[in-house]
Formats: structure tokens, sequence, C-alpha cells
């Protein structure tokens, strides 16, 4: 299971795919990628290997530099299409690695506001929690903040808006999250080997950090919202 996120200049799909490829050592049973363009968050996804996602890609092209891509290993609910990430509430499309435990009293505070869920697993309830806070009028970075002192569990985790096709938010805690530094471009991935073709500057978010990656630079974040900066290391991982 895997993440691998760009907020770049050029076509994303693709070069998400190969970092998803990379990530194919973890194991999974489902893939998918989202981006956004022309005012929508846009996907493909497939069971089992990524090669059937590949071909979902050739069959259905995915255009936009911006994106969010996911090799997952189903923990909550069968590893179908409809359960495989990313997933997409409103304005909100997240990937997640690792459990959210406390996913059902959450779930059925969400369902009991009417809410209605596409999926069996925990990790929507991440997507609606923060497409709710969007739709209360609060901005990316507001929403997520407010969101991850709920989650209860291991998850890393990253954020694409809709509305907002110039950042990726992302998020760790008891599953790792590296940022890596590009020209005019940043990214996100599960580890420096995922993001070696695309960069070898990576800083490793510590727990509880979050991180808002723009085209044009990225600002790390702690568990208490105090901007932070934590180390870049040349990866050394060969691309
Ligand atoms: N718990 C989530 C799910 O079952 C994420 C699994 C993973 O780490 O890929 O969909």
């Amino acid at each position: 299971c895997g993440i691998v996120a760009i907020v770049g200049d050029r076509p994303a799909a693709q070069r998400l795919f190969d970092g998803l490829k990379r990530l194919e050592y973890r194991g999974y049973d489902s893939a998918g990628i989202c981006t956004v363009h022309d005012g929508e968050l846009d996907r493909r996804r497939a069971e089992g290997k990524l090669e059937n996602l590949g071909r979902e890609l050739t069959a259905h092209p995915l255009p936009g530099e911006i994106g969010i891509a996911h090799t997952r290993w189903a923990t909550h609910g069968a590893p179908t299409v409809g359960n495989a990430h990313p997933h997409i509430v409103g304005p909100v499309a997240l990937v997640h690695n690792g459990i959210i435990e406390n996913f059902k009293p959450l779930r059925d505070e969400l369902i009991a506001e009417g809410r209605h869920f596409n999926s069996e697993t925990d990790s929507e309830v991440v997507a609606h929690l923060v497409a709710r806070e969007v739709e209360r009028g609060a901005g990316p970075e507001e929403a997520v903040a407010s969101v991850l002192p709920r989650l209860i569990g291991a998850f890393a985790i990253a954020f694409l808006f809709r509305d907002h096709p110039d950042l990726v938010i992302g998020a760790r805690m008891g599953a790792p999250l590296t940022v890596g530094y590009g020209e005019g471009e940043n990214y996100l991935g599960s580890d420096a080997l995922a993001l070696a073709p695309l960069t070898q500057r990576i800083a490793y978010l510590d727990e509880g950090d979050w991180v808002v990656a723009k085209r044009e630079g990225v600002q790390i974040f702690d568990r208490e919202n105090r901007p932070v900066s934590r180390e870049i290391v040349t990866s050394g991982a060969t691309s």
C-alpha cells in the first residue's frame, strides 16, 4: 500500500502511475488515481494488478497536472473498485494508508446528518469530515487542521480539492509520508523510492505533521499547527 501525489506543471497521471509501480513491493489489491482538471475531480480506479489501472488509463486518459494516487491493501471493505481509493466526497478527494480506528462513531455521526457513503472503507469518513468543513466555508488548510485531531489510528493521507487546483495537503500519523522538492513542482510519497524519478530532494515528515504542497513551495506544520521545517536530504534512491 502506498501514496504518491504531484502538484505539478506537467501532466501528472502517467508519472503518478510510475510512482505507484515503485510502491508495488509493499503489496496491494487495487489502485487508483485522481486529478483535478476543468474544475472537476476526475479519477480512474481498478481492482487487482496495476496493469489493470494502466489499461484503464490508456482507454480513458486522465488529464491534469495535479493529482493523488494510491495502492490499497484493504483493511475495511472488500478489494473492489468501489472501495478503491481515491474517495471523492463533494469538493474533496482523498487517499489513505492505514486504519481509522474510530471510523464507526464518526460514520454514525455523519449518517445521522444525512450523509451518504459510497464505500465500506474506514477512509471515506475522513473525506466526509473534510468535505463538511469545506462546505461550511472553511479553506482547505483550516478544514484539514480541524479534522486531524478527531482521527484515532494510523494514517498517511493526501487530500485534493476541486476548488483549489493549486495544492495537495498531506498528513501522517503512524504511517510514513515524505515530501519531495522539485523545480516548479512538489511531491508527496510513501517513501523516497516512489519519488526517485521525480526528485532526490526529500524531507521526512515527523509524527503528527501535516503539509501544504503547492507548485511554488511547501509548508509543513506540526500537530499543534505550528509551522515547522524538516531537514531536506538527498535520498540516494535510484530512479
Ligand atoms: N483502511 C483503508 C482501506 O481499507 C486503507 C488501506 C490501506 O492502507 O491501503 O481502504
